[in-house]
């Protein structure tokens, strides 16, 4: 039987195990706590979408964004439970990998998303326009003229000026109508990640990171139990041990050790390894 109870609750319960803990380790005793097994996952997840539904209720417009990545296709997953027709939005790259063009293409079929593309390119990529996604084509002629003055390629000599006009820029104008926006941030991804919070507010623009206290194990398991399929980049395993994690763009995503942060593996070289591309970061209004 699977028990129910409201997240706070499990939180009170991780922070009075944690006192006992400091308490019995102070007086050098042992201590022997005997809980009942209480399904912590189950109760992340209930609250994941009550906070989704209060969010849908607060915020009447409202949509997802979705990188195709595993923590994205968990929040997506979640919110059409709650939700079947919040739309949902992906910022996509010429420099993705053609693995997560055709993963999105399968995925939208699969799950119905109706998903909104939004690029900056010189054309819209033929293999949106032969699945008949709908596309938002932004001009590329600022990302052209600074690449062309870049003396190695922008994402190597200016990876932070290129996320601005390939990810920032197209989210601007994605959640420009909207009041607030879901997405898969959490907090053991990485050194960037650990404080933010469930309910961000950047000037007027609310952010909602409904699984936010989500661990990897978590994410996959979740995929799993739902029986969502996963990015094949996630299945590759190298010899020596390495995965890839974290996905974004092909040219700064690179498998990384299990003892790694999941982050670890983005812009590997540069001066933003393990960091962020912006959107989480900078003001979109
Ligand atoms: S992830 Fe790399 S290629 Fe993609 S927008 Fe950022 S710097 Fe450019």
């Amino acid at each position: 039987m699977v028990l129910k109870v409201s997240y706070s609750f499990h939180l009170l319960i991780e922070r009075l195990t944690n006192c006992l803990y400091k308490s019995a380790y102070n007086m050098n005793q042992e201590i022997d706590l005997r809980f009942e097994p209480i399904d912590l996952f189950y109760s992340k997840l209930e609250h994941a979408k009550d906070l989704i539904r209060d969010s849908i209720k607060q915020f009447p417009k409202i949509a997802v964004a979705c990188s195709f990545g595993k923590d994205s296709m968990v929040v997506v997953d979640i919110a059409r439970k709650v939700d079947f027709h919040i739309p949902i939005f992906a910022i996509m790259t010429i420099h993705k990998p053609k693995e997560t063009f055709e993963y999105l293409i399968k995925m939208n079929e699969l799950m119905h998303l109706n998903v909104k593309v939004y690029i900056v390119a010189d054309q819209i990529p033929r293999i949106l326009k032969d699945a008949n996604i709908e596309t938002v084509l932004l001009p590329a002629d600022e990302y052209n003229r600074e690449s062309a003055i870049c003396r190695k390629e922008i994402y190597v000599e200016k990876p932070d000026l290129c996320c601005d006009l390939l990810k920032v820029h197209p989210t601007r104008v994605a959640v420009k109508d909207l009041d607030a926006w879901c997405c898969g941030l959490r907090n053991t991804e990485g050194r960037t990640r650990l404080d933010y919070e469930e309910i961000e507010n950047k000037g007027g623009l609310y952010k909602i990171n409904p699984i936010l206290t989500f661990t990897e194990e978590e994410v996959f398991q979740y995929l799993h139990n739902n029986g969502i399929p996963l990015h094949p980049w996630y299945e590759f395993e190298f010899e020596d041990g390495r995965r890839y994690r974290s996905l974004g763009c092909a040219t700064c995503t690179k498998p990384i050790y299990p003892e790694q942060l999941e982050r670890e593996g983005r812009w590997i070289n540069t001066s933003k390894c393990g960091g962020e591309c912006g959107i989480h970061t900078k003001y979109l209004k």
